[in-house]
Protein backbone atom coordinates (compact mmCIF):
# COMPACT_ATOMS: atom_id res chain seq x y z
CA UNK A 1 0.00 0.00 0.00
CA UNK A 2 1.51 3.40 -0.74
CA UNK A 3 1.16 6.73 0.94
CA UNK A 4 0.87 8.75 -1.86
CA UNK A 5 -0.42 8.26 -5.69
CA UNK A 6 0.42 10.95 -7.65
CA UNK A 7 -1.04 11.16 -10.89
CA UNK A 8 1.04 12.74 -13.86
CA UNK A 9 4.59 13.36 -14.14
CA UNK A 10 4.59 17.19 -15.45
CA UNK A 11 6.50 19.81 -13.49
CA UNK A 12 3.72 19.33 -10.28
CA UNK A 13 3.89 15.58 -10.36
CA UNK A 14 8.10 16.07 -10.04
CA UNK A 15 7.82 18.21 -7.17
CA UNK A 16 5.17 16.42 -5.55
CA UNK A 17 6.99 13.13 -6.17
CA UNK A 18 10.35 14.38 -4.83
CA UNK A 19 8.57 16.48 -1.59
CA UNK A 20 6.40 13.89 -0.58
CA UNK A 21 8.98 11.16 -0.71
CA UNK A 22 11.86 13.40 1.02
CA UNK A 23 9.49 13.43 3.98
CA UNK A 24 9.38 10.08 4.12
CA UNK A 25 5.90 8.83 2.69
CA UNK A 26 5.70 5.86 -0.14
CA UNK A 27 4.86 7.40 -2.83
CA UNK A 28 4.02 6.57 -6.33
CA UNK A 29 3.66 8.24 -9.82
CA UNK A 30 1.69 7.44 -12.54
CA UNK A 31 2.11 8.89 -15.97
CA UNK A 32 0.20 8.34 -19.15
CA UNK A 33 2.76 9.64 -21.36
CA UNK A 34 5.95 7.95 -22.22
CA UNK A 35 7.57 10.87 -20.79
CA UNK A 36 8.11 12.97 -17.74
CA UNK A 37 7.28 16.79 -18.15
CA UNK A 38 3.68 16.68 -18.88
CA UNK A 39 2.86 20.00 -20.77
CA UNK A 40 5.88 20.38 -22.73
CA UNK A 41 6.14 16.88 -23.49
CA UNK A 42 2.99 17.17 -25.44
CA UNK A 43 2.72 20.28 -26.99
CA UNK A 44 5.54 20.50 -29.54
CA UNK A 45 3.91 22.44 -32.11
CA UNK A 46 6.58 24.99 -34.01
CA UNK A 47 7.19 27.77 -31.47
CA UNK A 48 5.75 26.33 -28.55
CA UNK A 49 7.55 28.25 -25.81
CA UNK A 50 7.08 29.99 -22.31
CA UNK A 51 4.82 33.46 -22.17
CA UNK A 52 6.31 33.94 -18.47
CA UNK A 53 10.15 34.50 -18.80
CA UNK A 54 12.11 31.01 -17.77
CA UNK A 55 14.25 32.66 -14.80
CA UNK A 56 11.04 33.31 -13.42
CA UNK A 57 9.19 30.15 -14.68
CA UNK A 58 11.07 27.54 -12.98
CA UNK A 59 11.52 25.71 -9.96
CA UNK A 60 12.54 27.74 -6.72
CA UNK A 61 12.46 24.76 -4.14
CA UNK A 62 16.30 23.41 -4.87
CA UNK A 63 19.38 26.96 -4.75
CA UNK A 64 22.19 24.65 -6.44
CA UNK A 65 19.50 23.32 -9.38
CA UNK A 66 18.63 27.24 -9.74
CA UNK A 67 21.54 28.10 -9.62
CA UNK A 68 23.40 25.19 -11.98
CA UNK A 69 20.81 24.93 -14.79
CA UNK A 70 21.44 27.93 -17.72
CA UNK A 71 18.66 29.23 -19.87
CA UNK A 72 19.70 29.87 -22.88
CA UNK A 73 16.87 32.21 -24.01
CA UNK A 74 14.57 34.40 -21.83
CA UNK A 75 11.65 32.83 -22.90
CA UNK A 76 12.75 28.94 -23.30
CA UNK A 77 11.14 26.64 -26.04
CA UNK A 78 9.75 23.56 -25.43
CA UNK A 79 12.49 21.18 -26.14
CA UNK A 80 14.14 23.09 -24.00
CA UNK A 81 11.71 22.81 -21.36
CA UNK A 82 11.31 19.11 -21.47
CA UNK A 83 14.86 18.53 -20.90
CA UNK A 84 14.59 20.77 -17.65
CA UNK A 85 11.87 17.73 -16.70
CA UNK A 86 14.30 15.31 -17.73
CA UNK A 87 16.88 16.63 -15.77
CA UNK A 88 14.82 17.06 -12.26
CA UNK A 89 14.04 13.46 -12.93
CA UNK A 90 17.07 12.61 -13.19
CA UNK A 91 18.98 15.09 -10.70
CA UNK A 92 16.34 13.88 -8.32
CA UNK A 93 16.20 10.23 -8.85
CA UNK A 94 12.66 10.53 -9.44
CA UNK A 95 12.82 7.68 -12.46
CA UNK A 96 12.27 4.95 -9.84
CA UNK A 97 8.87 6.02 -8.51
CA UNK A 98 7.20 6.86 -11.68
CA UNK A 99 5.49 4.53 -14.53
CA UNK A 100 4.86 5.73 -17.52
CA UNK A 101 2.94 4.87 -20.38
CA UNK A 102 -0.18 3.99 -17.71
CA UNK A 103 -3.40 5.99 -17.61
CA UNK A 104 -4.98 6.12 -14.15
CA UNK A 105 -8.73 5.10 -15.47
CA UNK A 106 -10.62 4.67 -11.90
CA UNK A 107 -9.99 6.14 -8.30
CA UNK A 108 -12.67 4.62 -5.57
CA UNK A 109 -12.34 6.21 -2.15
CA UNK A 110 -13.12 3.17 0.15
CA UNK A 111 -14.57 4.47 3.16
CA UNK A 112 -14.64 1.46 5.47
CA UNK A 113 -10.45 1.04 4.93
CA UNK A 114 -10.16 4.90 4.27
CA UNK A 115 -8.23 4.52 1.30
CA UNK A 116 -8.24 4.91 -2.51
CA UNK A 117 -8.52 2.27 -4.59
CA UNK A 118 -7.09 3.37 -8.03
CA UNK A 119 -7.04 1.66 -11.57
CA UNK A 120 -4.94 1.93 -14.33
CA UNK A 121 -5.42 0.91 -17.91
CA UNK A 122 -2.79 -1.49 -17.62
CA UNK A 123 -5.54 -3.38 -15.14
CA UNK A 124 -3.17 -2.83 -12.49
CA UNK A 125 -4.90 -2.17 -8.96
CA UNK A 126 -3.33 0.32 -6.35
CA UNK A 127 -3.86 1.75 -2.96
CA UNK A 128 -2.76 4.99 -1.32
CA UNK A 129 -3.86 6.95 1.83
CA UNK A 130 -3.73 10.36 -0.65
CA UNK A 131 -3.66 10.45 -3.96
CA UNK A 132 -2.36 14.00 -5.68
CA UNK A 133 -4.04 14.84 -8.59
CA UNK A 134 -0.91 16.42 -10.76
CA UNK A 135 -2.59 16.27 -13.67
CA UNK A 136 -2.10 19.46 -15.24
CA UNK A 137 -4.85 22.33 -16.07
CA UNK A 138 -4.17 22.34 -20.48
CA UNK A 139 -3.84 18.59 -20.30
CA UNK A 140 -7.12 17.89 -22.11
CA UNK A 141 -6.94 18.62 -25.81
CA UNK A 142 -10.36 20.23 -27.06
CA UNK A 143 -11.06 18.89 -30.49
CA UNK A 144 -14.17 20.55 -31.49
CA UNK A 145 -16.87 18.03 -33.58
CA UNK A 146 -17.02 20.13 -36.76
CA UNK A 147 -19.21 17.76 -38.89
CA UNK A 148 -17.10 15.76 -41.43
CA UNK A 149 -13.98 16.29 -40.06
CA UNK A 150 -13.33 12.40 -40.31
CA UNK A 151 -13.68 13.09 -44.01
CA UNK A 152 -10.64 15.33 -44.32
CA UNK A 153 -8.29 13.61 -46.66
CA UNK A 154 -4.51 15.53 -45.70
CA UNK A 155 -3.36 15.72 -42.19
CA UNK A 156 -4.98 16.84 -39.35
CA UNK A 157 -2.50 18.21 -36.36
CA UNK A 158 -3.86 19.44 -33.11
CA UNK A 159 -1.04 22.04 -31.38
CA UNK A 160 -1.56 19.84 -28.17
CA UNK A 161 -1.15 16.59 -29.39
CA UNK A 162 1.70 17.45 -32.16
CA UNK A 163 3.65 14.40 -34.10
CA UNK A 164 7.46 13.67 -32.75
CA UNK A 165 8.60 13.70 -36.15
CA UNK A 166 9.40 17.04 -37.67
CA UNK A 167 6.22 18.25 -39.96
CA UNK A 168 7.25 20.32 -43.42
CA UNK A 169 4.91 22.57 -44.61
CA UNK A 170 6.80 23.34 -47.81
CA UNK A 171 4.54 23.74 -50.48
CA UNK A 172 1.65 22.98 -48.46
CA UNK A 173 -2.10 24.93 -47.91
CA UNK A 174 -2.08 25.08 -44.85
CA UNK A 175 -5.35 26.20 -42.35
CA UNK A 176 -4.96 26.81 -38.88
CA UNK A 177 -8.12 26.69 -36.89
CA UNK A 178 -8.12 29.14 -33.81
CA UNK A 179 -6.17 31.90 -32.70
CA UNK A 180 -5.04 31.46 -28.91
CA UNK A 181 -1.49 31.27 -27.26
CA UNK A 182 -0.53 28.63 -29.20
CA UNK A 183 -1.70 29.46 -32.53
CA UNK A 184 -0.17 32.67 -32.04
CA UNK A 185 3.10 31.04 -31.65
CA UNK A 186 2.85 28.34 -34.16
CA UNK A 187 1.10 30.81 -37.43
CA UNK A 188 4.39 33.41 -37.61
CA UNK A 189 6.35 30.06 -38.66
CA UNK A 190 4.15 27.96 -40.22
CA UNK A 191 3.62 31.07 -42.49
CA UNK A 192 7.02 30.74 -43.65
CA UNK A 193 6.99 27.34 -44.52
CA UNK A 194 3.52 26.96 -46.25
CA UNK A 195 2.95 27.89 -49.77
CA UNK A 196 -0.15 28.99 -48.28
CA UNK A 197 -1.87 29.79 -44.81
CA UNK A 198 -5.73 30.60 -44.02
CA UNK A 199 -6.26 31.52 -40.81
CA UNK A 200 -9.66 31.11 -39.25
CA UNK A 201 -10.74 33.54 -36.42
CA UNK A 202 -13.41 33.44 -34.23
CA UNK A 203 -11.96 36.04 -31.99
CA UNK A 204 -9.45 38.22 -32.62
CA UNK A 205 -6.07 38.32 -29.97
CA UNK A 206 -4.46 40.50 -28.09
CA UNK A 207 -0.78 40.02 -28.96
CA UNK A 208 2.21 41.34 -27.65
CA UNK A 209 5.48 41.15 -28.31
CA UNK A 210 8.05 38.67 -26.25
CA UNK A 211 11.25 40.46 -27.64
CA UNK A 212 12.51 36.95 -27.07
CA UNK A 213 16.23 36.01 -27.34
CA UNK A 214 19.27 34.92 -25.86
CA UNK A 215 19.59 35.18 -22.00
CA UNK A 216 21.26 38.17 -21.00
CA UNK A 217 24.35 36.99 -18.87
CA UNK A 218 24.39 40.45 -17.01
CA UNK A 219 20.86 39.66 -16.01
CA UNK A 220 21.11 35.94 -15.07
CA UNK A 221 24.10 36.63 -12.96
CA UNK A 222 22.40 39.62 -10.95
CA UNK A 223 19.36 37.51 -10.49
CA UNK A 224 21.32 34.24 -9.66
CA UNK A 225 23.67 36.56 -7.08
CA UNK A 226 20.63 36.44 -4.66
CA UNK A 227 18.34 33.82 -6.21
CA UNK A 228 16.09 33.41 -3.05
CA UNK A 229 15.42 36.64 -2.18
CA UNK A 230 14.27 37.13 -5.69
CA UNK A 231 11.42 34.51 -5.77
CA UNK A 232 10.35 35.79 -2.24
CA UNK A 233 9.83 38.72 -4.09
CA UNK A 234 8.40 37.22 -6.88
CA UNK A 235 5.81 35.26 -4.33
CA UNK A 236 4.66 38.30 -3.22
CA UNK A 237 3.46 39.58 -7.02
CA UNK A 238 -0.25 39.12 -7.82
CA UNK A 239 0.81 36.54 -10.25
CA UNK A 240 4.10 35.07 -8.76
CA UNK A 241 6.15 36.98 -11.26
CA UNK A 242 7.09 39.94 -12.80
CA UNK A 243 8.97 41.20 -9.34
CA UNK A 244 11.47 43.69 -11.10
CA UNK A 245 8.92 46.53 -12.38
CA UNK A 246 6.40 48.05 -10.78
CA UNK A 247 3.49 49.38 -11.72
CA UNK A 248 2.80 53.23 -11.96
CA UNK A 249 1.77 54.68 -8.09
CA UNK A 250 -1.68 56.46 -10.10
CA UNK A 251 -4.19 54.57 -11.57
CA UNK A 252 -4.51 54.77 -15.42
CA UNK A 253 -7.57 57.26 -15.64
CA UNK A 254 -5.83 59.60 -13.41
CA UNK A 255 -2.83 59.93 -15.20
CA UNK A 256 -2.59 62.12 -18.35
CA UNK A 257 -2.97 60.78 -21.97
CA UNK A 258 0.73 61.48 -22.74
CA UNK A 259 2.38 60.18 -19.44
CA UNK A 260 -0.52 56.71 -19.82
CA UNK A 261 0.77 56.51 -23.58
CA UNK A 262 4.56 56.63 -22.47
CA UNK A 263 4.06 54.02 -19.55
CA UNK A 264 2.75 51.57 -22.34
CA UNK A 265 5.04 52.21 -24.85
CA UNK A 266 7.52 51.75 -22.26
CA UNK A 267 5.73 48.31 -21.55
CA UNK A 268 5.16 47.43 -25.36
CA UNK A 269 9.30 47.74 -25.09
CA UNK A 270 9.77 45.29 -22.71
CA UNK A 271 7.41 42.96 -23.71
CA UNK A 272 5.17 39.80 -22.16
CA UNK A 273 2.28 40.51 -19.97
CA UNK A 274 4.38 43.49 -18.41
CA UNK A 275 2.30 45.57 -20.38
CA UNK A 276 -1.23 44.36 -17.94
CA UNK A 277 1.44 45.78 -14.92
CA UNK A 278 1.43 49.35 -16.05
CA UNK A 279 -0.86 50.04 -14.06
CA UNK A 280 -2.62 48.65 -11.17
CA UNK A 281 -6.39 48.62 -12.41
CA UNK A 282 -5.92 47.47 -15.83
CA UNK A 283 -8.04 44.22 -14.79
CA UNK A 284 -10.33 46.13 -12.84
CA UNK A 285 -11.67 49.17 -14.04
CA UNK A 286 -12.99 48.95 -17.63
CA UNK A 287 -12.15 52.31 -18.74
CA UNK A 288 -8.20 51.48 -17.99
CA UNK A 289 -8.67 48.44 -19.26
CA UNK A 290 -9.83 49.83 -22.17
CA UNK A 291 -7.48 52.54 -23.20
CA UNK A 292 -4.57 49.72 -22.68
CA UNK A 293 -6.99 47.77 -25.19
CA UNK A 294 -6.81 51.25 -27.69
CA UNK A 295 -2.97 51.12 -27.18
CA UNK A 296 -2.88 47.78 -28.78
CA UNK A 297 -5.45 48.08 -31.08
CA UNK A 298 -3.40 51.40 -32.37
CA UNK A 299 -0.22 49.08 -32.30
CA UNK A 300 -1.76 46.19 -34.35
CA UNK A 301 -3.05 49.64 -37.27
CA UNK A 302 0.21 50.17 -37.23
CA UNK A 303 1.74 46.78 -38.23
CA UNK A 304 -0.67 45.57 -40.41
CA UNK A 305 -0.58 47.02 -43.84
CA UNK A 306 -4.59 46.25 -45.09
CA UNK A 307 -6.88 48.40 -42.89
CA UNK A 308 -9.54 45.70 -43.38
CA UNK A 309 -7.34 42.86 -42.12
CA UNK A 310 -6.26 45.20 -38.97
CA UNK A 311 -9.65 45.89 -37.87
CA UNK A 312 -10.49 42.05 -38.52
CA UNK A 313 -7.73 41.63 -36.11
CA UNK A 314 -8.96 44.30 -33.39
CA UNK A 315 -10.03 42.44 -30.19
CA UNK A 316 -12.96 44.13 -28.81
CA UNK A 317 -13.27 42.21 -25.44
CA UNK A 318 -11.44 43.79 -22.61
CA UNK A 319 -7.39 42.64 -22.95
CA UNK A 320 -6.38 40.65 -20.13
CA UNK A 321 -9.87 39.17 -19.90
CA UNK A 322 -8.48 36.12 -22.36
CA UNK A 323 -4.80 34.87 -21.55
CA UNK A 324 -2.95 37.63 -23.60
CA UNK A 325 -0.69 36.20 -26.28
CA UNK A 326 3.03 36.86 -26.23
CA UNK A 327 4.25 36.56 -29.30
CA UNK A 328 6.80 36.83 -32.10
CA UNK A 329 5.89 38.29 -35.59
CA UNK A 330 2.58 37.41 -35.24
CA UNK A 331 0.52 40.83 -36.67
CA UNK A 332 2.89 41.19 -38.84
CA UNK A 333 2.36 37.80 -40.80
CA UNK A 334 -0.57 38.69 -41.76
CA UNK A 335 1.25 41.24 -44.25
CA UNK A 336 2.86 38.59 -45.54
CA UNK A 337 0.83 37.52 -49.32
CA UNK A 338 0.65 34.10 -48.80
CA UNK A 339 -1.37 34.56 -45.51
CA UNK A 340 -5.26 35.25 -45.24
CA UNK A 341 -7.32 35.53 -42.10
CA UNK A 342 -10.58 34.30 -42.21
CA UNK A 343 -13.16 36.40 -40.12
CA UNK A 344 -15.77 33.06 -38.98
CA UNK A 345 -16.87 35.37 -35.85
CA UNK A 346 -20.33 35.53 -37.53
CA UNK A 347 -20.29 32.47 -40.24
CA UNK A 348 -19.18 29.29 -37.53
CA UNK A 349 -17.40 26.86 -39.38
CA UNK A 350 -20.64 24.87 -40.72
CA UNK A 351 -18.11 21.57 -41.83
CA UNK A 352 -15.08 19.93 -42.96
CA UNK A 353 -14.93 18.72 -46.37
CA UNK A 354 -12.41 16.20 -47.86
CA UNK A 355 -10.24 18.98 -49.04
CA UNK A 356 -11.44 21.95 -46.70
CA UNK A 357 -14.24 23.81 -44.68
CA UNK A 358 -17.26 25.25 -45.56
CA UNK A 359 -17.77 28.78 -43.17
CA UNK A 360 -21.22 31.29 -43.97
CA UNK A 361 -22.40 29.35 -47.11
CA UNK A 362 -18.12 29.76 -48.88
CA UNK A 363 -15.84 26.37 -49.04
CA UNK A 364 -12.23 27.04 -48.37
CA UNK A 365 -9.76 24.73 -50.13
CA UNK A 366 -6.25 23.43 -47.99
CA UNK A 367 -4.97 20.00 -47.92
CA UNK A 368 -3.23 20.74 -43.79
CA UNK A 369 -5.69 21.53 -41.19
CA UNK A 370 -3.83 22.63 -37.30
CA UNK A 371 -6.22 22.94 -35.14
CA UNK A 372 -5.20 25.37 -32.16
CA UNK A 373 -8.50 24.65 -30.84
CA UNK A 374 -7.29 24.62 -26.40
CA UNK A 375 -8.21 22.33 -23.89
CA UNK A 376 -11.36 21.80 -21.45
CA UNK A 377 -9.15 23.38 -18.90
CA UNK A 378 -9.26 22.77 -15.33
CA UNK A 379 -11.95 20.21 -15.00
CA UNK A 380 -11.36 18.23 -18.46
CA UNK A 381 -8.90 15.84 -17.13
CA UNK A 382 -10.58 15.13 -13.98
CA UNK A 383 -13.53 14.65 -14.86
CA UNK A 384 -12.58 12.01 -17.43
CA UNK A 385 -11.50 9.66 -14.71
CA UNK A 386 -14.10 7.47 -13.18
CA UNK A 387 -13.46 9.69 -9.71
CA UNK A 388 -15.82 8.76 -6.80
CA UNK A 389 -15.77 9.82 -3.05
CA UNK A 390 -17.95 8.98 -0.38
CA UNK A 391 -21.21 7.35 -1.31
CA UNK A 392 -19.95 6.86 -4.53
CA UNK A 393 -20.32 10.14 -5.40
CA UNK A 394 -18.96 10.75 -8.94
CA UNK A 395 -17.03 13.78 -9.89
CA UNK A 396 -18.88 14.33 -12.63
CA UNK A 397 -22.11 14.64 -10.69
CA UNK A 398 -20.34 16.59 -7.66
CA UNK A 399 -19.23 19.66 -10.42
CA UNK A 400 -22.29 19.70 -12.37
CA UNK A 401 -22.74 23.02 -11.96
CA UNK A 402 -19.15 23.76 -12.24
CA UNK A 403 -16.16 22.93 -10.03
CA UNK A 404 -16.71 23.35 -6.47
CA UNK A 405 -13.71 23.21 -4.44
CA UNK A 406 -11.89 24.52 -1.16
CA UNK A 407 -8.92 26.16 -1.42
CA UNK A 408 -8.76 24.92 -4.84
CA UNK A 409 -6.72 21.93 -3.25
CA UNK A 410 -9.75 19.28 -1.83
CA UNK A 411 -13.06 18.61 -2.87
CA UNK A 412 -16.04 18.12 -0.33
CA UNK A 413 -16.61 14.19 -0.15
CA UNK A 414 -13.49 13.22 -1.90
CA UNK A 415 -11.20 12.87 1.32
CA UNK A 416 -7.84 13.01 1.33
CA UNK A 417 -7.51 13.61 -2.42
CA UNK A 418 -5.56 16.62 -3.80
CA UNK A 419 -6.03 18.66 -6.48
CA UNK A 420 -2.79 20.86 -8.23
CA UNK A 421 -2.95 23.98 -10.11
CA UNK A 422 -6.72 23.63 -11.23
CA UNK A 423 -10.09 25.35 -10.24
CA UNK A 424 -10.23 27.92 -7.07
CA UNK A 425 -6.75 28.69 -7.02
CA UNK A 426 -4.62 31.02 -8.68
CA UNK A 427 -3.24 28.29 -10.48
CA UNK A 428 -3.59 29.87 -14.69
CA UNK A 429 -3.11 33.21 -12.94
CA UNK A 430 0.42 32.18 -11.74
CA UNK A 431 3.30 31.52 -13.28
CA UNK A 432 2.27 27.97 -12.53
CA UNK A 433 5.49 26.16 -11.07
CA UNK A 434 4.88 28.97 -7.80
CA UNK A 435 1.49 27.38 -7.63
CA UNK A 436 2.75 23.97 -8.05
CA UNK A 437 5.41 24.43 -5.49
CA UNK A 438 2.84 26.20 -3.09
CA UNK A 439 0.26 24.04 -3.75
CA UNK A 440 2.75 21.03 -2.96
CA UNK A 441 4.71 22.34 0.17
CA UNK A 442 0.92 22.95 1.78
CA UNK A 443 -0.18 19.15 1.28
CA UNK A 444 3.05 18.25 2.56
CA UNK A 445 2.38 20.23 5.55
CA UNK A 446 -1.16 18.32 5.65
CA UNK A 447 -0.32 14.89 5.22
CA UNK A 448 2.70 15.17 8.05
CA UNK A 449 0.15 17.36 10.24
CA UNK A 450 -2.02 14.50 10.26
CA UNK A 451 0.18 11.57 10.59
CA UNK A 452 1.67 13.57 13.63
CA UNK A 453 -1.25 13.84 15.20
CA UNK A 454 -2.77 10.38 14.19
CA UNK A 455 -5.60 11.34 11.97
CA UNK A 456 -6.69 9.05 8.83
CA UNK A 457 -8.39 11.27 6.39
CA UNK A 458 -9.03 14.89 6.23
CA UNK A 459 -11.39 16.42 3.93
CA UNK A 460 -13.35 19.78 3.03
CA UNK A 461 -16.89 20.79 4.59
CA UNK A 462 -19.64 22.01 2.17
CA UNK A 463 -19.60 24.76 4.16
CA UNK A 464 -16.25 25.80 3.71
CA UNK A 465 -16.60 24.67 -0.22
CA UNK A 466 -19.72 26.91 -0.48
CA UNK A 467 -18.37 30.19 1.30
CA UNK A 468 -14.64 29.56 -0.61
CA UNK A 469 -16.75 29.56 -3.93
CA UNK A 470 -18.94 32.58 -3.06
CA UNK A 471 -15.54 34.64 -2.29
CA UNK A 472 -14.45 32.76 -5.58
CA UNK A 473 -17.37 34.78 -7.88
CA UNK A 474 -17.20 37.64 -5.40
CA UNK A 475 -13.78 38.19 -6.66
CA UNK A 476 -14.47 37.81 -10.27
CA UNK A 477 -17.17 40.11 -10.36
CA UNK A 478 -14.54 42.95 -9.30
CA UNK A 479 -12.62 42.29 -12.26
CA UNK A 480 -12.47 42.42 -16.41
CA UNK A 481 -12.40 38.82 -16.23
CA UNK A 482 -15.95 37.41 -16.17
CA UNK A 483 -17.11 40.02 -19.83
CA UNK A 484 -15.37 37.53 -22.20
CA UNK A 485 -16.07 34.34 -23.81
CA UNK A 486 -12.73 32.70 -22.08
CA UNK A 487 -11.77 29.27 -20.99
CA UNK A 488 -11.40 30.76 -17.59
CA UNK A 489 -15.25 30.69 -18.06
CA UNK A 490 -15.40 27.26 -19.72
CA UNK A 491 -16.81 29.33 -22.49
CA UNK A 492 -14.83 27.63 -25.18
CA UNK A 493 -16.16 23.55 -24.22
CA UNK A 494 -19.73 23.24 -25.53
CA UNK A 495 -22.13 22.19 -23.03
CA UNK A 496 -19.68 22.92 -19.94
CA UNK A 497 -20.92 24.82 -17.04
CA UNK A 498 -20.15 28.27 -17.21
CA UNK A 499 -18.68 29.24 -13.85
CA UNK A 500 -15.15 31.28 -13.12
CA UNK A 501 -12.67 28.81 -12.50
CA UNK A 502 -9.41 30.01 -11.43
CA UNK A 503 -8.92 32.68 -8.42
CA UNK A 504 -8.40 36.20 -9.69
CA UNK A 505 -7.56 37.79 -6.24
CA UNK A 506 -3.79 37.42 -6.53
CA UNK A 507 -1.14 34.58 -5.55
CA UNK A 508 -0.20 36.91 -1.83
CA UNK A 509 -3.75 36.59 -0.81
CA UNK A 510 -4.54 32.94 -1.29
CA UNK A 511 -1.09 32.15 0.13
CA UNK A 512 -2.17 33.58 3.30
CA UNK A 513 -5.73 32.01 3.19
CA UNK A 514 -4.32 28.57 2.97
CA UNK A 515 -1.51 29.46 5.74
CA UNK A 516 -4.39 30.63 8.11
CA UNK A 517 -6.08 27.17 7.16
CA UNK A 518 -3.30 25.32 8.16
CA UNK A 519 -2.67 27.15 11.12
CA UNK A 520 -5.95 26.80 12.62
CA UNK A 521 -5.77 23.32 12.67
CA UNK A 522 -7.25 22.92 9.37
CA UNK A 523 -9.85 25.49 9.60
CA UNK A 524 -13.13 24.47 7.04
CA UNK A 525 -12.15 20.33 6.60
CA UNK A 526 -13.57 17.75 9.02
CA UNK A 527 -10.91 15.54 10.24
CA UNK A 528 -11.33 11.93 11.34
C1 LIG B 1 1.42 25.38 -24.77
C2 LIG B 1 1.38 25.75 -23.32
C3 LIG B 1 2.20 26.75 -22.83
C4 LIG B 1 2.17 27.08 -21.49
N1 LIG B 1 2.98 28.08 -21.05
C5 LIG B 1 2.95 28.42 -19.74
C6 LIG B 1 3.76 29.49 -19.26
O1 LIG B 1 4.52 30.10 -19.97
N2 LIG B 1 3.68 29.81 -17.95
C7 LIG B 1 2.84 29.15 -17.11
O2 LIG B 1 2.80 29.49 -15.93
N3 LIG B 1 2.08 28.13 -17.54
C8 LIG B 1 2.11 27.75 -18.82
N4 LIG B 1 1.33 26.74 -19.26
C9 LIG B 1 0.49 26.00 -18.32
C10 LIG B 1 1.19 24.64 -18.05
O3 LIG B 1 0.26 23.65 -18.22
C11 LIG B 1 1.84 24.66 -16.69
O4 LIG B 1 2.77 25.69 -16.63
C12 LIG B 1 2.56 23.40 -16.24
O5 LIG B 1 3.33 22.82 -17.25
C13 LIG B 1 1.57 22.44 -15.67
O6 LIG B 1 2.27 21.40 -15.06
P1 LIG B 1 1.46 20.21 -14.40
O7 LIG B 1 2.45 19.24 -13.92
O8 LIG B 1 0.50 20.77 -13.42
O9 LIG B 1 0.58 19.63 -15.57
P2 LIG B 1 1.00 19.01 -16.97
O10 LIG B 1 2.31 19.49 -17.41
O11 LIG B 1 -0.16 19.19 -17.87
O12 LIG B 1 1.17 17.47 -16.62
C14 LIG B 1 0.07 16.68 -16.32
C15 LIG B 1 0.42 15.25 -16.67
O13 LIG B 1 -0.63 14.41 -16.17
C16 LIG B 1 -0.81 13.37 -17.09
N5 LIG B 1 -2.15 12.82 -16.91
C17 LIG B 1 -3.34 13.45 -17.07
N6 LIG B 1 -4.36 12.61 -16.79
C18 LIG B 1 -3.79 11.43 -16.45
C19 LIG B 1 -4.31 10.17 -16.04
N7 LIG B 1 -5.62 9.95 -15.93
N8 LIG B 1 -3.44 9.16 -15.76
C20 LIG B 1 -2.10 9.36 -15.85
N9 LIG B 1 -1.55 10.54 -16.23
C21 LIG B 1 -2.39 11.56 -16.52
C22 LIG B 1 -0.61 14.01 -18.45
O14 LIG B 1 -0.23 13.04 -19.41
C23 LIG B 1 0.51 15.01 -18.16
O15 LIG B 1 1.76 14.47 -18.46
C24 LIG B 1 1.31 26.39 -20.61
C25 LIG B 1 0.47 25.40 -21.12
C26 LIG B 1 0.50 25.09 -22.45
C27 LIG B 1 -0.43 24.02 -22.95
Amino acid sequence: MLDVLIVGAGFGGLYGLHKLRSQGLRVQVIEAAPSVGGTWWANRYPGARVDIQSLEYSYSFDDALQQQWHWSERYASQPELLRYANHVADRFDLRRDIRLDTRVIAAHFDEQASLWRVLTDRDEALSARFVVMAIGPLSSPNTPAFPGLDTFTGPVLHSAQWPHEPVDFSGRDVAVVGTGSSAVQLIPIVAEQARTLTVFQRTPAYAVPAHNGPLEPEREARIKADYPAFRARNRRMRAGFGCELTPHPLPTMQVGAEERERQFEERWAIGGFSLLGAFVDTLTDMRANDACAEFVRGKIRQIVRDPAVAEALCPTHPIGCKRLCVDTGYYATYNRPNVTLVDIGDAPIERVTPRGLVSGGREFGFDTLILATGFDAFTGPLTRIDLRGRGGLHIRDKWRGGPLNYLGLTVAGFPNLFNLVGAGSTSAFTSVIVAIEHHVDWIAGCVAWLDAHGHATIEATEAAESAWVAYGNAIAQQTVFPHCNSWYLGANIAGKPRMFMPLAGGFPAYADRCAAAAREGYAGFAIR
